[in-house]
Formats: structure tokens, sequence, C-alpha cells
């Protein structure tokens, strides 16, 4: 699974890393995907962390 961030969209709230560190960061005001791949492990805290964010900035792709 891949995982991306739409930076117009997100609103910087931190809500992601919050939730998969292994996959988002905060990249200054915006947050930012530091794996090509979401690692097998961290899918279920990935799309926990897409259905959670408030601006709907995650786009996740199987
Ligand atoms: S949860 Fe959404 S709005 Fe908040 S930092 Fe992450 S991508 Fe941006």
């Amino acid at each position: 699974m891949k995982a991306m961030i739409d930076k117009d969209l997100c609103i910087g709230c931190g809500v992601c890393p919050d939730i998969c560190p292994e996959v988002f960061q905060m990249d200054g005001d915006k947050a930012s995907v530091i794996v090509d791949a979401v690692p097998v492990p961290q899918e279920t805290r990935a799309k926990q962390a897409a259905a959670e964010c408030p601006a709907d900035a995650i786009i996740l792709e199987i």
C-alpha cells in the first residue's frame, strides 16, 4: 500500500504522525510521508490516520 498527502488540503493538525509515526511526519506546517510503501504491520494505523484526518488529505493506494 502507498500513502500520499495532498498538501493543498493538509491543515497541519498533526493527527497522522500521532497515529502512525512510522509512515507520517510533520514537515514544517504540513505532513509528509516518510516511506515509499507502507509496511504491512503499519497498514491498519495508516488507514486509521486517513480516516481520522480532518481534511481528508491522506490518499491510500492499494
Ligand atoms: S491528519 Fe490530515 S490534516 Fe492533519 S497533519 Fe495529517 S494529513 Fe495534515
